[in-house]
């Protein structure tokens, strides 16, 4: 099935750096804008511009090597001169000591023993990291899947939320997915994340097992009355800004937490299942008018699948599980293709006498298709070799990199530890 990557970004707050540490990063920052410099001109070039001076040439020759095997890097230089808004990382070689191996003096060290990152050969001495306890249980599992550090690339940028400048170090590992014989589907219906998600594990003939995946969504609701309660106090008074933050924080980590055990539990459903990955989601169209309806604004926060979605497809892939989105119907019968009317308890019904759990019917769709669904098409194995630029790369960069990305649809795989 070919090469497929899994990436760790590491943050670092500026503010909660050693200072000695913090005191590098000015210099880091200028090594990473004269960088993009040079990119932005050998973009513009069509790859004519000749490699820059030390130290930059370290980072032109990474660059342009991962380039090679990484979509998010190599789409810049198909885009030539549309390249401007696109901000690259810095990109280091590599080494990952997992005992006391002999340090090969590549650009980033992750000494696992030391719970330590070093940065090295951008020409200002060396960056000395913690790495965490949680970072070191993500790269030893990866590693046990028999993932190998790829290279890091690091970039200092704006955290998007609450936009404090950060140190970004991000660790793409890259492993080879073997086929797997395929013999179900897991089907994954996405609704609005208060109504859960529903799954099931779907033969030609059955339904196998079915359930549902639902945040904490009355605790979130409560925080969300909160959090406008206090977004009013905020207006009036600067002083309990800080709080409003704290509660937008803590929903936004309660459902992130949620979403990745909801990816993980999923995953390992269609591991152990050996079922393609077959994900229903509404399309943007249909987003774009349940945001705009009436949805109650405390709501909203659930109708925001795309992290899940990206989450979901990048564990996937790095598992050499064949995912793919397909429309399923949950209003027209799978009996005799009528047209069902919703009743009040999210129920619908059939004139020819079906009736189901609204979740339900794209179950019974997906059986109906059970062929045509196990098969997978060229596109959805082509999406196993494809990687895109890991989130966090500062907002310029990743709307540069969506506006390039081949299936709009698609983030770049996100992956914190987990
Ligand atoms: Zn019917």
């Amino acid at each position: 099935m070919g090469k497929t990557y899994r990436t760790l970004v590491l943050k670092y707050d500026l503010l909660r750096l050693p200072p000695e540490e913090a005191g590098k990063i000015t210099a880091l920052l200028r090594v990473q804008e004269e960088f993009r410099k040079w990119a932005a001109e050998w973009a513009k070039s069509g790859g004519k511009e000749p490699p820059p001076e030390r130290p930059l040439k370290y980072f032109a020759e990474r660059f342009i090597h991962g380039a090679k095997s990484l979509d998010w890097l190599r789409e810049i230089k198909k885009n030539g001169t549309e390249v401007r808004g696109a901000k690259p990382p810095l990109i280091f070689d590599a080494q990952l000591r997992l005992n006391n191996e002999r340090d090969v003096g590549r650009g980033v060290l992750i000494d696992l023993p030391r719970r330590e990152v070093r940065i090295r050969k951008w020409g200002g001495g060396t960056i000395m990291l913690q790495f965490t306890d949680k970072a070191v249980e993500w790269v030893l599992a990866r590693t046990r899947e028999g993932g190998k550090l790829a290279l890091a690339a690091v970039w200092v940028g704006r955290s998007k939320r609450n936009h404090a400048v950060r140190l970004y170090v991000a660790l793409v590992f890259k492993r080879e997915a073997a086929p797997i014989k395929l013999e179900r589907l897991l089907v994954i219906d996405f609704n609005a994340l208060h109504h859960g998600i529903s799954w099931a594990v779907v033969e030609e003939g059955r339904i196998l097992k079915k359930g549902v995946l639902r945040p904490d969504v009355s605790k979130i609701l409560h925080l969300q009355k909160v959090s406008a309660k206090l977004d009013r106090a905020c207006a009036e008074n600067d002083e309990r800004c800080g709080e409003a933050m704290a509660v937008k924080s803590r929903i936004w980590r309660l459902l992130r937490e949620w979403e990745d055990e909801a990816v993980k539990e999923l995953i390992w459903m269609a591991r152990k299942r050996k079922a393609v990955v077959v994900v229903d989601i509404p399309d943007d169209e249909t987003m774009k008018k349940l945001k705009e309806s009436n949805y109650k604004a405390e709501k909203k926060v659930f109708l925001n699948f795309g992290r899940i979605r990206r989450r979901l497809q990048g564990l996937a892939e790095w598992y050499g599980i064949p995912y793919r989105e397909e429309r399923l119907y949950s209003t027209i019968c799978p009996r005799c293709g009528g047209k069902m009317s919703v009743l009040p308890d999210r129920r619908v019904r059939c004139a020819c006498g079906f009736e189901a759990h609204r979740d339900e019917v794209p179950f019974r769709w997906a059986q109906k298709r059970f062929p045509d669904l196990i098969t997978p098409s060229f596109s959805s194995s082509s999406a196993v070799l494809r990687i895109t630029a890991p989130a966090g790369f500062g907002l310029s960069v990743r709307a540069a990199f969506a506006a390039y990305r081949p299936r709009r649809a698609f983030a770049p795989p996100r992956m914190p530890p987990s």
